[in-house]
Formats: structure tokens, C-alpha cells, sequence
């Protein structure tokens, strides 16, 4: 096992993997940016240095700067949480190319997985059915018209380098593909310094669904069952739940089944997650994330593992130790995103300093986050102040417990979520499991007990 790892993250995740290396007895070395001296990942690891000025570029996401602090402290692992590091296959390497272990996956398998139109390919070929769509990158527009013409409007074009619900948009009728297609490819262009598209045909009322993965340096993979992310405000998962409400039980072990093959298909170790769209009996593959999930908390509470340490102990070289029989879920848990935005206004972020703070506790309440009483939310990262997730033995006791905690959290000092949440929970279709990936949409346009959030508003895609 190693001696020290260095967490090349901040905020909650970065807090919860210094929990996981304490419960394992090895030590910590926390990283942060000026913008981050006050933070509680900071406070809590054993050493801690800073790298850099508040923009991620010259700081968590600057390899140089992170790798000479794992140099200068000696950690033997990098862990990068998700986000910023985490996805760089080059990374990966680096890590390998100055004797630290990345805890995560090879760095060929988030090469692969990182291009989607590629990973894609590799899909198909370990088996696994994928959405219809282009083979690989458009080269021109007549190939999107060909492409659009036979696998049916309407279809969705996808930054391949996109991520994090951007980059997408959808077309749904042949007169609107020339310019959807150049506002798309200057979208990517300008967000991702690549304009390279590809094309899937758009499920209207799809769930997405996605199957937790571990797999260690020995061969051995396994699935952890799947969560539900339907929850989503223009592509952005807002609320996450486990297991996926009423789905079939058949079509829960086909899935997980395939995801396995997919993995072995790529000679995968450490945690991942293959996310699909369900509709109607079927499932396809949408992508692969090959690092820890925000979302990974609902599945542990299901399951009983700590994913965390899981991840940690693949990658110091240990065996999965469990078998697939070995994973059997119980009861049912829901994660809310508590985020520092106005839900009113449009989501817009609101960062500031939290003046009071009460988190709620009692039977099936947790809360993974770095925030305190006197904290700053700096509006140079990401506006998340915490993951709000509740566990009951029922998703009926899920709901009521996550109601009750809700209606209890108190952050004064900046805007919060949790309104917004507490809309979704009581909504009459999430308590009847109806929920797929327009729900939010039509909660906002007033169809139901919604109050109207954001009413009118259009999803960008
Ligand atoms: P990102 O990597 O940016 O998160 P994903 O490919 O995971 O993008 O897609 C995010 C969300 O966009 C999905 O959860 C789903 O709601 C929607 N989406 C993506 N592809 C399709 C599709 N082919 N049809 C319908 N919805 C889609």
C-alpha cells in the first residue's frame, strides 16, 4: 500500500479522498491554488503546498506544478479526483514517467474513452450496442446530411472533445442542419480548441442510466448496479439516484453484463462508469468515464463499498477482493447537488462567503462537502458547495428522509439549490419513479407543482 498520496484536486471530492487515504492509514499532501489557502482539503491533509495563482490553468490543471509537488513531497500516488487532471491521458503517463502512481485507469484506456467517437468504435467492437450515429468525426457537412438523412431526425451533434452536459446540439429538421452544424463546430472550436463533431440520432425521452464499474490489475471486473441521472438541467445532472427506479430486472443484469465486456474490452483497472440512454427496452452507449464520479456516493450506499478505497487499493496493485455475487444492493439512495446558484435567475452562480451554516444529520443522512461556516465559494471554480444524500430502505424512505434534510440545511450567505430540490423531491412523477431526461423541462413549464423555475426557458441543446 503507499505511504502518501497527493490529491491533485480541491473542494468536496479532494475532502473526500483525504478521508478514504486516513481510514487506510496513509498519509496526505493536498495542493492548492492562492484562491484555496482557507480550504478544508487544505487544513485536513498532513502537508500541503500551493501551486499557483486561482486560474486552474496555472494551477490544478498546470502537470508541471503537480507533479514537482508529488516530487518535493515524496508521495508515491497521485489520486486526481474528477475533473481538471483526471481525464489527461497525458497525465497518466507523466505520472508513470516520474515513478508516481496514478490512481486510475491506463492512460491508453483514457486516451481511448477521451475521444468519443473512437471509444465509440471500440464499443462496438467489445460488443456493446451504441446509439446510431456517424462513424467517427464528420469530415464535411454533406457526410452530416448523409449521416442525419439515414439514421433519422432528429439527431444530436457532440463536440468529440465536449464534456460536463456542453458542447451538444440538437437538430430536428433537415433545413436547420448547415447552420446547426457551423454554430456547433465554432462552439467546440472555441470551447474545446477543436471544431470535431460527430452525430447521434436524439432519443426524445430517454433515461440515462449508467453502470459502475471496478476492475483490478489482475483481470478480475465487476459492476456495482447502476444509477439513475435523468435528473439533469441542460445535460447537467442536478439529481442522481440507486438503484434506477423500476427498471426491469433483466435489462439491469444485461446492462451490467456489457459494461463489464466493454471494459474487459479495453484492458480497464481501477473505477469507471459506462453511462447509457434506456428507452423503451433498449439501452445504448453513450460514453465512458474513466475516473471516479460525482455521483459515486448513492452507489456506496447501496452497496456497502467505499469506492474511494476501492480505487485506491486497485491501484496500489491489490485484488478486487469481491466477486460479482459479493455485490448485492440494498435499499435505495438519492444525491442532491447542492450548488451556490440562483435557481430563479437562471441558475447564474453566487458565490460568496457563507455567514451561517447548519447541516442536517439523523438515521440515512450524509454530507460530502468542504464547506464551513466563514468559507468563501471563490468564483473561479466550479459553485458546488455539497453533495446532500440520503439513504432509506425504500426509495419512498429515500425521498422523505432527503425532504426532511433539505427542509433543515441552512447556508445563509449565498444563493442555494436547495429550493430548487425540494421542487424536484415533492414533484408528483419523481416520487412515482417517472423520470427521464425532460423531466426538468416539463416540471418548468408548469406541468405539475412546479412554481416555474426558469419558466419558459429552452435547454441549450
Ligand atoms: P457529457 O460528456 O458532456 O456529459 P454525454 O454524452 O454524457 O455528455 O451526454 C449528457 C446528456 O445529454 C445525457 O445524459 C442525455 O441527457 C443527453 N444526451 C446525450 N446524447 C443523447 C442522445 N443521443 N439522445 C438524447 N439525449 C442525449
Amino acid at each position: 500500500m503507499f505511504s502518501k498520496v497527493l490529491i491533485a484536486n480541491r473542494g468536496e471530492i479532494a475532502v473526500r479522498i483525504i478521508r478514504a487515504c486516513q481510514e487506510l492509514g496513509i498519509s496526505t499532501v493536498a495542493v492548492y491554488s492562492e484562491a484555496d489557502r482557507e480550504s478544508l482539503h487544505v487544513q485536513l491533509a498532513d502537508e500541503s503546498v500551493c501551486i499557483g495563482p486561482p486560474a486552474s490553468r496555472e494551477s490544478y490543471l498546470s502537470v508541471p506544478r503537480v507533479i514537482s509537488a508529488a516530487e518535493i513531497t515524496q508521495a508515491d500516488a497521485i489520486h486526481p479526483g474528477y475533473g481538471f487532471l483526471s481525464e489527461k491521458s497525458g497525465f497518466a503517463e507523466v505520472c508513470e514517467a516520474s515513478g508516481i502512481v496514478f490512481i486510475g485507469p491506463p492512460a491508453e484506456a483514457i486516451r481511448v474513452m477521451g475521444d468519443k467517437s473512437e471509444a465509440k468504435r471500440t464499443m462496438i467492437a467489445a460488443g456493446v450496442p451504441v446509439v446510431p450515429g456517424s462513424d467517427g468525426v464528420l469530415e464535411s457537412l454533406e457526410e452530416a446530411e448523409a449521416t442525419a438523412e439515414r439514421v433519422g431526425y432528429p439527431v444530436i451533434l457532440k463536440a468529440r472533445d465536449g464534456g460536463g452536459g456542453k458542447g451538444m446540439r440538437v437538430v430536428t429538421r433537415a433545413e436547420d442542419l448547415e447552420k446547426q452544424f457551423q454554430i456547433a463546430q465554432a462552439e467546440a472550436e472555441a470551447a474545446f480548441g477543436s471544431g470535431a463533431m460527430y452525430m447521434e440520432r436524439y432519443l426524445v425521452k430517454p433515461r440515462h442510466v449508467e453502470v459502475q464499474l471496478a476492475a483490478d490489475k489482475h483481470g478480475n471486473v465487476i459492476h456495482l448496479m447502476e444509477r439513475d441521472c435523468s435528473v439533469q438541467r441542460r445535460h447537467q445532472k442536478l439529481v442522481e439516484e440507486a438503484p434506477a427506479p423500476g427498471l426491469d430486472e433483466s435489462i439491469r443484469q444485461r446492462m451490467g453484463e456489457v459494461a463489464c465486456a466493454g471494459a474487459r474490452g479495453i484492458g480497464y483497472h481501477s473505477v469507471g462508469t459506462m453511462e447509457f440512454l434506456y428507452e423503451d427496452g433498449d439501452f445504448f452507449f453513450m460514453e465512458m468515464n474513466t475516473r471516479l464520479q460525482v455521483e459515486h456516493p448513492v452507489t456506496e450506499m447501496i452497496t456497502g463499498v467505499d469506492l474511494v478505497k476501492l480505487q485506491i487499493r486497485i491501484a496500489a496493485g491489490e485484488e478486487l477482493g469481491l466477486s460479482q455475487d459479493d455485490i448485492v444492493a440494498r435499499g435505495h439512495s438519492i444525491e442532491c447537488r447542492v450548488n451556490a446558484e440562483s435557481p430563479y435567475h437562471n441558475f447564474r452562480p453566487s458565490p460568496g462567503t457563507i455567514q451561517a451554516l447548519h447541516i442536517p444529520g439523523g438515521p440515512g443522512i450524509r454530507f460530502d462537502s468542504h464547506v464551513y461556516s466563514g468559507y468563501t465559494i471563490s468564483p473561479h471554480y466550479d459553485s458546488m458547495i455539497g453533495k446532500l444524500i440520503s439513504y432509506g430502505g425504500s426509495r419512498d424512505e429515500a425521498i422523505s428522509r432527503m425532504l426532511r434534510a433539505l427542509a433543515e440545511t441552512r447556508i445563509e450567505g449565498v444563493d442555494t439549490t436547495i429550493a430548487y430540490h425540494r421542487e424536484v423531491l415533492a414533484h408528483p412523477d419523481f416520487q412515482a419513479g417517472k423520470v427521464d431526461t425532460k423531466f426538468i423541462e416539463r416540471m418548468q413549464s408548469g406541468n405539475g407543482s412546479a412554481k416555474g423555475a426558469g419558466k419558459g426557458e429552452q435547454p441549450q441543446a
